[in-house]
């Protein structure tokens, strides 16, 4: 993929982005660039909004507790997000903060935080949003995965074919005997796809059988060893966008 400015420092912005407009930023994002990443009057910075591509911004004021930025030309079309649904059951802060950002790094286009029956956390979205943005500023990402909200796993598993139509779920079992998950994935090509992967705890006995007969659900080994949660989600989500997803 064509890195342009890839020395530029990347700042996510909620404006629109389009030749000629000028961005005041509140006190947090002027501190960080000002202060944090030491951008003086004049320099560039890398904008984006997650719906208009990247943008060169250039900093025309440095105030204590404000900045403007004028935006120039567009260095990069908006992407779309691949349509690749991950749900997570919520692990510690200091794991979740790094599943969360690895999601975003890795393409997911919608995540939504599952509770299920060992789930020994819950999420904030103003913390989800936040670490998909600091994933997308650090990994050149433009398009930021929509969050859905906390949802129970049962409910999820009722409501998926009226909220996810023909979406095929791969659930990753810890349970399963160990296997490559490389054929069950080759099925998928072409369909909408999802991923599911458990707690700390794994997922209950119950709530493994409730998955195992829903015939949308695809459950897949992710080899003899058990993983942790965010070590399973990413090397799940690497499977997934290395056979099917956009890793072509
Ligand atoms: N503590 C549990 C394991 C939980 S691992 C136990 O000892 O059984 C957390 C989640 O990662 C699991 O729910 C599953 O979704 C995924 N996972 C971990 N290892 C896996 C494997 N080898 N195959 C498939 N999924 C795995």
């Amino acid at each position: 993929m064509p890195r342009t400015h890839k020395s530029l420092p990347r700042l996510y912005v909620d404006a629109d982005l389009a030749a000629g407009a000028t961005l005041g930023l509140g006190p947090e994002q002027a501190n960080y660039l000002v202060n944090v990443l030491r951008l003086r009057e004049g320099g560039t910075a890398i904008l984006f909004n997650g719906r208009d591509g990247a943008w060169l911004g250039r900093l025309v004021h440095a105030g204590k507790k404000s900045a403007v930025l004028a935006v120039a030309e567009q260095t990069a079309p908006q992407t779309t997000a691949i349509d690749l649904w991950f749900g997570f059951a919520p692990l510690k802060v200091g794991r979740l903060d790094y599943l969360v950002q690895k999601a975003t790094e890795m393409g997911a286009g919608a995540i939504q935080p599952v509770v299920t029956k060992y789930t020994q956390a819950r999420t904030k979205p103003a913390k989800l949003r936040a670490w998909t943005i600091e994933a997308a500023e650090q990994c050149e990402v433009l398009s930021l995965p929509h969050l859905d909200p906390e949802i129970a796993l049962e409910p999820l598993l009722a409501d998926w074919r009226a909220a996810h139509g023909l979406r095929r779920l791969v659930f990753a079992d810890e349970a399963a005997s160990s296997s490559s998950p490389l054929e069950q994935l080759s099925w998928l090509k072409g369909l909408p796809v999802g991923l599911i992967v458990g707690p700390e705890g794994g997922f209950a006995e119950d709530e493994r059988e409730l998955l195992l007969a829903q015939e949308f659900v695809v459950p897949i080994s992710l080899g003899p060893r058990i993983l942790r949660a965010d070590t399973a989600a990413v090397a799940a989500l690497a499977l997934i966008q290395a056979t099917i997803g956009d890793w072509r």
